[in-house]
């Protein structure tokens, strides 16, 4: 496996590929990599010639007083674990590389799809994402890009930029790997005491009951929040930043009842951490 860290490695490669007419696969991340990760690497391998895993904690998609500076930065880990999953290429930037220019172009996604759920309490989160996920884009030329569902939103987001910037790219949608417990795997899981951690299944817990009362009929999107909220408030180390639920794929309001797929979706503090966590409810 290799590692490129500069714009002029990562191209070399790419274009090498693309001589010889090879598939490429690329799985974009932040790094701290873990099972989560792995399983979009490995999917990435199945499907592709190349596969690319860019590691980049990505400054632009972090607000004032968020925790780009505490984000756990693991390079030599990261490089062995995506090696085992499948990688050829680690891709992993300094930020003078990816932004060599203060002046810098932004790509951004308008509308309710980026102000609903952490486009509210992070509004710079999604500009900073699409515009990095532009330029990895641009750079790696893939066929085949492979996010993961845990960050729904970021999901509908890249998947509305991809349609309206033509970009010549298919999108693999990977399940989101949990804990045995069924604490979905994320990077700042880390940084969770272990009363937090404990306390943080309350996401999955409450999300799987909202579930268990769609598939017996509930179809009251109004009343799937309160249950989920109720179980959530219930955790006194819980700080609930949201429990909501929108109609997918452009994240607008429920009209009425749930008739058609729909993602509900929290953000929850526990400590200084923020957790997310969601359910896709396919409505008949
Ligand atoms: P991140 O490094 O957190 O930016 O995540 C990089 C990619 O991995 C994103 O597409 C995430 O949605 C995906 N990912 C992170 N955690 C998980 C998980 N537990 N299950 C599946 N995919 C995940």
């Amino acid at each position: 496996m290799k590692l490129c860290k500069t714009v002029a490695e990562l191209r070399t490669e790419v274009a090498l590929a693309k001589v010889a007419g090879r598939s490429i696969g690329l799985v974009p991340t932040m790094g701290a990599l873990h099972e989560g990760h792995g399983s979009l690497i490995a999917a990435a391998r199945k499907e592709n010639e190349l596969v690319i895993v860019s590691v980049f904690v990505n400054p632009t998609q972090f607000g004032p007083g968020e925790d780009l500076d505490a984000y756990p930065r693991t390079l030599e880990a990261d490089c062995l674990l995506a090696e085992q999953m499948g990688a050829d290429i680690v891709f992993a930037p300094t930020p003078k590389e990816m932004y060599p220019s203060e002046d810098m172009t932004w790509v951004e996604v308008t509308g309710d799809i980026t102000k609903v759920l952490c486009g509210h309490s992070r509004p710079i989160h999604f500009c900073g994402v699409t515009t990095v996920v532009s330029k990895l884009f641009n750079l790696a030329q893939p066929d085949w890009a492979y996010f993961g569902q845990k960050d729904a939103q970021q999901v509908q987001v890249i998947k509305r930029m991809v349609k309206d910037l033509f970009f010549n790219v298919q999108l693999r949608i990977m399940p989101i790997v949990r804990e045995a417990d069924g604490l979905a795997k994320s990077s700042r899981n880390t940084y969770l005491s272990p009363e937090e951690r404990k306390a943080g299944l309350v996401l999955s817990r409450s999300l799987r009951q909202a579930e268990a009362l769609f598939q017996q009929g509930e179809r009251d999107g109004a009343e799937l929040v309160e249950v989920v909220r109720e179980m959530i408030a219930a955790e006194p180390l819980s700080e609930i930043d949201y429990v909501e639920i929108y109609a997918l794929p452009d994240l607008t309001p429920l009209a009425g009842k749930i008739a058609g797929p729909c993602l509900l979706a929290v953000a929850v503090r526990f400590g200084t951490t923020r957790l997310i966590d969601n359910i896709i409810l396919e409505g008949a």
